[in-house]
């Protein structure tokens, strides 16, 4: 009675006090004198010390037959304990069970990936999940900070829409109705009418695409966060999305210390992300880099890239890369021709080091109402169902820009993990819709 109830993260305030705490069992070593309590209380793992001779016969038996996930309000005393990732430990003073548990499918022990994703609900409470969910929160955490601080507002964009920016193979089809819908597969045609509306403004939620793929890099629900700005060329654009990118990174160095060790992720390497600005080549030169290199003997200007290029072009900087002005055939009908050549446009790809691949898409748009309507055609899309999309153009065009960063993408990258799967609460992948 009368105890703080705290969390096991606040533990430096709590030093040599007495406090409660709401916690389950993760694992436990146990003799006949004390017991080695292995908790979790959702905002990290700790140690808890069970000694017999303080706590008596009755509770230390419970204590020593407690099984794995029950739930528990401990108290005790906070201690300093420098052999633990975590740095404290408590001093168990007294234990009440909450909530008892059945035997728990996943054990400290090895398991296999299919049977982790079958379990994923059980899953997040391990600790790479919990680690990667920590730093998902504070990359979307930092993304509302930075966004804000420089002047943006968030204009949500609808996730049921009636036509499709990006052509139709990967497009989750929908009965709305008497009518059909599409999941959106990204925001940007709607931030686009933001930014003419509110100057500078950002989306963030999620996207769907039918990937028919197995690759390490693609879900098929995905979050997106899509940036929108009138009045700004494409330089201006690629000088936001660097600053963006090292934010989110030394965010990440500076909030998720103790996550990042529980991953193994050395801070070392990520502060070599945060040195501004990044290297910048353009489409052209990549090509010849990769036909260079020896080990793309079929590259032919036109390609686009795919894993195997992407990397390769990342290995030779040593922080993230932007690729400049794309050929059109590869890149969308929205995007606003090269002034002095016809065969690119102005766009950027922001490809992340260590193998992760393209992070940020982005590009200057078309502003110009008759060469929008043309490329609209030539694209083989319906004009009408963007009727609306051309108002933009017909109503004071201005020059504007944008991209789209995705959230997996850049958490894969930052935490060092081999698979976007584990950078999503509850993966959707080709052959997985559960749970
Ligand atoms: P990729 O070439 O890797 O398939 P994309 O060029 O099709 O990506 P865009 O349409 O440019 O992707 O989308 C913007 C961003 O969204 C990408 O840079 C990437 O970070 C992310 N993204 C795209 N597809 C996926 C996906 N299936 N799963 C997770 N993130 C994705
Ligand atoms: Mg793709
Ligand atoms: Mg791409
Ligand atoms: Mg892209």
């Amino acid at each position: 009675i009368g105890l703080k109830k705290i969390n096991i993260i606040d533990a430096k305030d709590y030093v040599d006090q007495e406090v409660e705490i709401g916690a389950w069992l993760t694992d436990k070593r146990s003799s006949g004198k004390i017991s080695f309590l292995q908790l979790r209380d959702g905002t990290a793992f700790f140690q808890g010390v069970a000694v017999k001779s303080q706590l008596g016969d009755d509770l230390y038996e419970l204590i020593r037959h407690l099984r794995q996930e029950t739930s528990m309000i401990i108290t005790g005393v906070i201690h300093e304990d420098t052999r633990s990732h975590f740095g404290f430990e408590i001093e168990v003073s007294g234990l009440k069970v909450v909530g008892e548990s059945e035997d728990y499918p996943i054990t400290p022990k090895e398991h296999g990936i299919d049977f982790l994703l079958d379990h994923r609900h059980l899953w997040l409470r391990s600790t790479k999940p919990h680690a990667m969910m920590v730093i998902r929160n504070e990359i979307i955490r930092a993304t509302y900070v930075f966004f804000n601080k420089e002047g943006y507002i968030k204009i949500d964009a609808p996730i049921l829409t009636g036509s499709a920016p990006e052509g139709t193979t990967e497009l989750f089809k929908t009965k709305y109705f008497d009518k059909e819908a599409y999941l959106s597969q990204s925001g940007q045609l709607y931030e686009e009418a933001g930014a003419l509306a509110f100057d500078k403004v950002f989306s963030f939620g999620p996207t769907f695409r039918a990937e028919k793929s197995k690759t390490r890099r693609h879900l098929i629900e995905f979050w997106m966060i899509e940036p929108e700005m009138a009045f700004m060329h494409q330089e201006e654009s690629l000088e936001v999305q660097e600053r963006y990118v090292a934010f989110l990174v030394q965010s990440v160095l500076d909030n998720c210390e103790y996550e990042l060790s529980l991953l193994g992720r050395d801070p070392e390497i990520l502060k070599k992300y945060t040195k501004l600005p990044y290297p910048k080549i353009s489409y052209d030169k990549a090509i010849e880099m990769l036909q260079e290199s020896g080990d793309f003997p079929e590259i032919q200007w036109g390609a686009d890239f795919g894993s195997p290029e992407e990397t390769y072009l990342a290995e030779q900087f040593d922080q993230p890369v932007f690729i400049l002005n794309y050929p059109k055939a590869i890149k969308p009908f929205y995007m606003k021709p090269h002034p002095t050549r016809d065969d690119v446009y102005i766009c950027a790809d922001l490809l992340a080091p260590e193998g992760y691949g393209e992070i940020i898409g982005g590009s200057e748009r078309e502003d110009d109402f008759d060469k929008l309507e043309a490329a609209i055609k030539a694209a083989g899309l319906d004009p009408e169902a963007y009727d609306w999309y051309l108002d933009l153009r017909r109503y004071g065009s201005v020059p504007h820009s944008g991209f789209g960063l995705g959230l997996e993408r850049a958490i894969t990258w930052i935490t060092g993990e081999s698979h976007i799967r584990e950078a999503i609460p509850f993966p959707r992948l080709l052959n997985r819709l559960n749970p």
